[in-house]
């Protein structure tokens, strides 16, 4: 059977339309990075990320639509922020960063029982962040540590759907939250009492306070490490926990492209203004994997992140490659690091797993006192 061709695809594409615009997907321009090998296609459709949780269906419609025509064996559509945006702007003209105190930083909430606080962090969003956070959470998990997760993106939160948990959490009597644990991971997150859309919409101070909460108003118990998905963006909710929250670490994710690696170096100026140390970079979806031939695609250029990581003179963790079982698993609420974690595509979050736990054990994430100089 011959491969599609590329206007074959176009034009399967043009046929499914963006509800909110009125247009479809080919008009807007958002169709990305399209690869066509042995019969799998994979593309990427770049969207605003205030949009991505609710686009789901949209992607979907675009796969589907693709899988119709004849020769195609898979369809991998994965939603990535439109490159341009940045995220965290609306919230600045809500409230100013926190300014510390004359002569001090402000107070740090430690939490009782847990030894130390990572954070995975991203520029901006649709890079997999989320996706590294929760693959990370399990496989530290996995070398043997006691860890917990905490998803403070606050506006998509995606722990509960990456993660399969539907419930809300049970309470104690002193009405401290107690977190679901699965796949051998603590975990709590915002989208366990709201939903989705409503977690979007909120601002500056609901969020800080949100954020606080959840960090010391759960009963974790006793953690050698708690992972912490944060807000994307370099906005005054990530100030708020770089500031405020005693953190070991921070693990910046980005993708290959220019404008995701200029991102990341806002990323890492903002916790090297709070002393945090930053462990690293990882370059996500670096290439496409065709499972027909195991052939690498770097549909978005090669090195970038490495490249970067070199010039800021900070690690390089290494790169994940798209693999469609990742956002497989992540969709139907199965991590592919809990529910293979043999496999080719949960290995290089192992490998990340190792360099975090050797770097936390080697002490490295001791919090120096912040140096708090926040404009
Ligand atoms: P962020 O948290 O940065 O907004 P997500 O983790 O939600 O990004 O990822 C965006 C989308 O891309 C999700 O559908 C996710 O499953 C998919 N994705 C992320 N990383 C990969 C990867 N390495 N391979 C395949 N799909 C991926």
């Amino acid at each position: 059977m011959p491969n599609p061709t590329k206007d074959e695809i176009f034009a399967a594409l043009a046929t499914v339309n963006d509800p909110d615009r009125n247009k479809d997907v080919v008009a807007l321009d958002m169709v990305q990075g399209l690869v066509i090998r042995d019969g799998h296609v994979l593309f990427s459709l770049e969207v605003e990320p205030s949009r991505g949780p609710a686009l789901e269906p949209l992607r979907k419609a675009c796969e589907d639509a693709v899988y119709k025509l004849p020769g195609v064996l898979s369809v991998t559509a994965v939603l990535t922020a439109h490159s341009g945006e940045a995220p965290q702007e609306p919230q600045r003209t809500q409230q100013r960063p926190q300014q510390a105190p004359p002569g001090g930083a402000p107070a740090q909430q430690s939490i009782p029982g847990v030894k130390s606080i990572i954070a995975v962090a991203s520029g901006k969003g649709g890079v997999g962040k989320s996706t590294v956070a929760i693959n990370l959470a399990i496989a530290l998990a996995q070398t043997g540590l006691k860890v917990g997760l905490l998803d403070a993106d606050i506006y998509g939160p995606s722990v509960p759907r990456m993660m399969g948990i539907a419930e809300k959490p049970a309470s104690t009597p002193d009405k401290k939250l107690i977190p679901h644990e699965k796949y051998g991971i603590k975990t709590m997150s915002i989208g366990y009492m709201v939903d989705e859309d409503t977690a979007m919409i909120w601002r500056g101070p609901m969020v800080q306070s949100a954020l606080m909460q959840m960090m010391t108003d759960v009963v974790w118990g006793e953690l050698d490490v708690l992972v912490v998905d944060m807000p994307p963006g370099t906005g005054d909710a990530q100030l708020t926990m770089a500031q405020k929250v005693p953190l070991s670490g921070s693990v910046i994710v980005s993708t290959p492209q220019e404008v995701a690696l200029a991102d990341v170096r806002r990323g890492i100026a903002m916790f090297e203004k709070t002393r945090v140390p930053v462990f690293g970079i990882v370059e996500n979806m670096a290439y496409f994997v065709s499972p027909g031939s195991g052939e690498k695609t770097f549909i978005f250029g090669e090195g970038g992140a490495r490249r970067t990581a070199e010039a800021l003179d900070t690690p390089f963790l290494g790169e994940i490659p798209i693999y469609p079982a990742i956002r497989e698993g992540l969709d139907e609420g199965k991590p592919v690091t809990a529910t293979r974690p043999d496999s080719e595509e949960a290995a290089p979050f192992a490998e990340l797993a190792a360099k975090v736990a050797a770097r936390l054990a080697a002490g490295n994430g001791e919090r120096k006192p912040p140096k708090i100089v926040i404009e």
